[in-house]
């Protein structure tokens, strides 16, 4: 789960980060609001999950509350990289005079953390990277020993953060890598990490991914950062009903029993679909081991509910959960569903009964499904469907 700006600010908090946190508001009113409690010169910052917000023209100074009225109009209901703006963050405006690049995250190939940072500007972090590959440090960091202050002065000694804040660094790199660990994080980001006047060290910006397979038992109180109303509708809906569902671009929903099953029956699809118009599948929906017609219904009433897709694939493995009771699944979901199953559903059951499931299915003979037996005939058919 990608965190909003002002969200990762009150992670940083937490630990010990320093940082301004300001006021989000979702109108530009409450905007000016903000800016007339807070004082002084503001910045209207849009939040949205993206980076060159700036750039976009989602980063505004505001003088006075007035000028944060109208930058917080101009700014909330803008799309930046295909994302609606709904809140802007007003904080206090702190004119940075170095701007830095701090990061950690999580380094999957090298099965070990990284820790990203450079004093050569910040926001244009790529660029200096491209052009100016020696500035960007790029420091291990071993998660079995982790970052102590020892490990946290080696690390800004070789990023070379200056003497006047090489202390406030060491802090901040410790307390960064806090945000990090204690919460399940994959990705820390400040850019810009800030030195303002007086040479105080301040996180502007901040980005935070949190893996999401540590919020259930490890981190209840990270639910509160889901937005409901940026989320995908129907992942939301899925979600809600404990499915394990990914929306796709393509055309042809999959419903399947195990993430093995699914994977390879995207693949499966993928290619199948190459020759009917280069088709493709719409979305992975594992629907585990346990596919009664509850089950069955929730899965398909949220594949069904995707205008993008023009067919389904429900591919069974029958195994614990047998055939019959899968078939039955399909004919009670397709009743439950009524007139809302509108597409044509190809189906393929092997395994355990999968005699016994056929034969339900083909006694049940709804207009909308049909059987085949193999996993490639049946992917076929259904990227020609979608193709029709
Ligand atoms: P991003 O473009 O999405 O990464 O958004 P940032 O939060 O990094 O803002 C972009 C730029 O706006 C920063 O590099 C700063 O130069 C400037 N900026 C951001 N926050 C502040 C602030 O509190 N005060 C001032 N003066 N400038 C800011
Ligand atoms: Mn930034």
């Amino acid at each position: 789960m990608d965190l909003m700006e002002y969200q990762a600010k009150e992670l940083f908090a937490k630990h010990g980060v320093t940082t301004t946190l300001g006021v989000v508001v979702e109108t530009a009113e409450a905007a000016r609001a903000a800016a007339e409690n807070l004082g002084g010169v503001t910045v209207v910052k849009a939040q949205v999950k993206a980076g060159g917000r700036g750039k976009a023209g989602g980063v505004k100074l505001a003088k006075t509350a007035d000028e944060a009225f109208e930058h917080a109009s101009n700014i909330l209901g803008m799309e930046i990289k295909g994302l609606r703006v709904n809140r802007v963050l007003v904080t206090p405006a702190t004119p940075p005079e170095e701007e830095y690049y701090f990061s950690f995250l999580l380094d999957r190939a090298n099965r070990q953390y990284l820790c990203i940072a450079s004093v050569e500007g910040g926001v244009e972090i790529e660029e200096v990277a491209k052009t100016n590959p020696d500035a960007v440090k790029q420091i291990p960091v071993d998660p079995g020993t982790g970052v102590d202050e020892e490990k946290a002065r080696a690390i800004a000694t070789e990023a070379k953060f200056p003497e006047p804040v090489f202390e406030q660094a060491v802090a901040m790199i410790q307390a960064l890598y806090k945000v990090f660990v204690d919460e399940d994080a994959t990705l820390v980001e400040v850019n810009p990490l800030a030195r303002l006047a007086g040479d105080k060290l301040e996180a502007l910006d901040g980005k935070v991914s949190l893996d999401e397979n540590a919020s259930e038992v490890r981190h209840p109180d990270h639910e509160e950062f889901e937005i409901r109303e940026e989320a995908d509708p129907l992942e939301s809906k899925a979600k809600d009903k404990g499915l394990n569902y990914v929306k796709l671009d393509g055309q042809v929903g999959i419903i399947g029993n195990g993430a093995g099953l699914v994977m390879s029956t995207l693949d499966v699809v993928a290619y199948a679909g190459e020759a009917h118009g280069g088709v493709k599948p719409a979305n992975f929906l594992d629907i585990g081991g346990g596919a009664n017609a509850q089950v069955m219904a929730d899965g398909l009433d949220v594949i069904l509910h995707d205008p993008q897709v023009k067919s389904v694939f429900v591919n069974v493995f029958g195994g614990i959960t047998a055939c019959d009771e899968v078939a039955n699944g399909i004919v009670g979901a397709l009743d439950i569903l009524g007139d809302e199953a509108s597409k044509p559903l190809v189906v393929r059951l092997d395994g355990n009964n999968v005699d016994e499931g056929r034969r339900i299915l083909s006694d049940r003979n709804h207009p909308l499904v049909t059987m085949v037996d193999t996993m490639d005939g049946a992917a076929d058919k259904a990227a020609e469907l979608a193709n029709a």
